[in-house]
């Protein structure tokens, strides 16, 4: 059999360790080609030598040396900087790209990605919320080969093999976070570290605090709407703490597809890679026998305002959901540098939402121009107001 080349763009973070993880047991199936990593340049060497990666780009510059270094005399060809990474995307032995990135700066090499005909397996859902009206028309004409990663569209996208009868509605669910049951007024003064601590989930810290707010949940309901051509209101969010649902689709007969499983971010990512294949993976199996309930519950929409705010982007269209995503990766960050309270993230949000000019119809240039124009307005509002 052949084997399939691999890219993966953020290779040293939470999906990109666990990525390699999958690719380590099936070594007859997968060759890596491709690492890129941020700053983190240890563990990019250490990948790299490991899977004897054909290429890697370290995103900052300035520990080019230290990479190169490190990969001196292992074959590993060494490139620094964003730039390199949309280039190397047209690699002729690159046939699946994990663009696993975190926030925006995802969005440009998964660009060049789709623009060169590579599967995309779909971890970055910042792509999808900021640049949707631009990326789905060009993965329209690009073969349309995304398959998502982020669990609950992977389970909406099995759920859907096999079927060609229109969707009446996507369920999409929410585990509730780690404030699922905090009261208002304490969550929104609640520390870094209580808002990192997830019951259910191991991830990066970005997407962990998207969760405590459910503002990952708003971006997720907008991932559905490109990936599945849903109309937004035909996307319901609804809590289920114990997350072993990833979600559901309803048809016109009123019959409901679920997928299940561990919450263990190794069945999409290998779904992803392997797709139509299901390749055996040591997973913990739900036990039914002690599962005692799955319970199911509308979410609080006055004490999580960031699922009105995303339903509101997503109706604005346009470059409206790229200045939310923006507003919010500013002031997630400021969160986390304990500049700002945790209540403040979304207020934040909406007034650069407010603020920052509304494109209906923007283009790829626009949006790049309008995540710039946000961010700087939250990274301000942060500075003077906070
Ligand atoms: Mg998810």
């Amino acid at each position: 059999m052949k084997k399939t080349g691999i890219a993966i763009l953020g290779s040293t973070g939470s999906i990109g360790t666990q990525a390699l993880d999958v690719i380590s047991r099936h070594r007859d199936m997968y060759d890596v080609e491709l690492l890129t990593a941020n700053n983190n340049a240890s563990l990019l060497i250490e990948q790299a030598l490991e899977f004897d990666a054909n290429a890697v780009v370290i995103c900052n510059e300035e520990k080019y040396d230290t990479v190169k270094k490190g990969l001196d005399g292992s074959g590993t060809k060494v490139f620094a900087g964003i730039g390199s990474v949309c280039d190397l995307m047209s690699m002729e032995s690159i046939g699946t790209v994990v663009a696993a990135m975190v926030g925006f700066s995802g969005l440009r090499p998964t660009v060049a990605a789709i623009k060169a005909g590579k599967r995309i397996a779909l971890a970055n859902k910042e792509t999808l919320v900021a640049g949707g009206p631009v990326i789905s028309g060009l993965a329209k004409r690009h073969g349309n080969n995304i398959i998502p990663v982020d669990s609950e569209h992977s389970a909406i996208f099995q759920c859907l093999q096999g079927e060609c009868s229109p969707i009446e509605k996507i369920i999409l669910t929410a585990s509730g976070g780690p404030f699922l049951n905090t009261p208002a007024e304490k969550m929104a003064n609640a520390s870094v570290s209580e808002a990192l601590n997830h019951p259910r989930w191991k991830m990066g810290a970005k997407v962990t605090i998207d969760s405590a707010d459910m503002m990952n949940k708003g971006f997720e309901m907008i991932e559905a709407k490109w990936l599945f051509d849903m109309a937004p209101e035909k996307i319901e969010i609804i809590v289920h703490p114990q997350s072993v649902i990833h979600s559901m689709v309803q048809f016109e007969d009123g019959a409901v597809m679920a997928q299940l499983g561990s919450p263990d971010m190794r069945i999409p990512i290998q779904y992803a890679l392997a797709y139509p294949e299901r390749p055996y993976l040591n997973t913990e199996r739900i036990d039914f026998g002690k599962l005692a309930s799955m319970s199911f519950l509308k979410p609080d929409r006055q004490k999580f305002p960031a699922i009105d705010i995303a339903y509101h982007a997503i109706r604005k269209g346009g470059n409206m959901p790229c200045i939310m995503n923006a507003a919010n990766e500013i002031a997630v960050d400021a969160f986390l540098r304990e500049r700002i309270r945790f209540g403040q993230i979304t207020e934040i949000i909406g007034e650069t939402m407010a603020a920052v000019k509304h494109l209906p119809v923007p283009t790829l240039e626009d949006i790049f121009l309008s995540d710039e124009e946000a961010a700087g307005f939250a990274k301000n509002l942060v500075m003077t107001k906070y």
